[in-house]
């Protein structure tokens, strides 16, 4: 199938059956990079209201830029991936200092910003400012891969090469913008990774996949990694209304968000025998408060959250060692916490 026929059929296509989206009736480059931002790894349902928070609070690159981090934080509090939160907050600041709080026109310079990768250039440039280059990501991905039959496995860098050599070779020159869109929109909402919609397919006579029948097989990817299992032990240590907390370092998940002091164990442990892991803050367990599951993309975290003492001295070693402080409820509203800490706090009545 040539670049004419196939850019016709799938910007026909999406004009009959895309979604009616915020991002979609703009061309400001802010907000486009904020829906995309946003949308990386996260379905629309989830995301639209982020990206309405995010643009309502901060109108322009330039209130985000000077932004207090954990107000950003905050904000993004649910959305997983916190490093894309702090490569939004780096970026707009870059762009303000930088640029003078405009994007760059050029799909070269976008991917210098902070966090922007050739996904994210290559959506601004087209959509923002109509530059030809192509999108490429798990959407478009599968649409190439099954109706033009390419085996290549999509995360090594041959097969991403080989993808976007593809994908701009198809771009037309005079509607990048719509192409790009209506690509992505037609891997997600018809050639779907299960039961794509080949019957009622306009590429049904041409694509690769479909004739040989082999659409499952189509795009090659790799096994995911092995997911890991991590026991977290939450003390949650109270003093008159207020909670002792902390913000996580670098190097581990949610790094910039606050949770309570942790002793994390290699397997479930009982709350009654949690002490015997830390013997030296001659920690008290009260009760148990709280027990979940929270799953992230290679982690799979057993909580387990417990009301415990400690006394004064040792109180006072492990608060300056591991940098907490006692917060009340109003600044806990405000702090930027895990999903699972938000829950917890809000199931155990602390925050209502
Ligand atoms: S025929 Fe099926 S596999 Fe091929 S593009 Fe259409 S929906 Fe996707």
């Amino acid at each position: 199938m040539n670049k004419k026929v196939f850019s016709k059929k799938i910007i026909a296509w999406y004009e009959e059956n895309k979604r009616s989206l915020p991002w979609r009736q703009t061309r400001d480059p802010y907000k486009i990079w904020l829906s995309e931002v946003i949308l990386q790894q996260t379905r629309i349902a989830q995301g639209l209201p982020y990206y309405l928070s995010f643009v309502k609070t901060f109108p322009t690159v330039k209130s985000l830029a000077i932004a207090p981090e954990d107000k950003v934080l905050r904000l993004w509090q649910g959305l997983g991936y916190y490093s894309r939160a702090r490569n939004l907050h780096a970026c707009a600041k870059k762009i303000d200092k930088e640029y003078s709080g405009k994007f760059p026109a050029s799909f070269e310079e976008l991917k210098k910003l902070p966090g922007i990768g050739d996904y994210t250039a290559a959506a601004i440039a087209s959509i923002a400012f109509q530059i030809p280059v192509a999108v490429v990501d798990g959407n478009v991905f599968r649409v190439l891969s099954r109706i033009f039959g390419i085996e290549e496995e999509i995360s090594s860098n041959k097969g991403k090469a080989v993808f976007m050599a593809k994908a701009n070779s198809l771009i037309p020159a005079d509607r990048p913008d719509v192409f790009n869109q209506a690509v992505m929109e037609f891997g997600a909402l018809h050639c779907t990774p299960q039961n794509p919609g080949c019957l009622s397919c306009v590429f049904a006579k041409d694509c690769v996949a479909n004739i040989h029948e082999i659409q499952n097989l189509l795009p090659v990817k790799i096994p995911k990694q092995k997911i890991k299992k991590r026991y977290l032990n939450y003390l949650v240590i109270q003093q008159k209304g207020k909670l002792l907390m902390r913000k996580r370092g670098p190097g581990d998940i949610w790094n910039g968000l606050y949770d309570f002091p942790l002793i994390e164990t290699k397997k479930a442990v009982r709350s009654s025998e949690i002490w015997k892991h830390k013997k030296e803050i001659k920690l008290t367990i009260d009760s148990t408060a709280g027990r979940y599951k929270h799953l992230l993309s290679h982690q799979h975290l057993i909580v387990q959250f417990v009301l415990a003492t400690i006394p004064i001295v040792p109180l006072k070693a492990l608060i300056k060692r591991e940098n907490l402080s006692f917060y009340s409820k109003k600044e806990i509203e405000k702090l930027p916490k895990p999903i699972v800490i938000n829950r917890f706090l809000r199931e155990s009545e602390f925050l209502k």
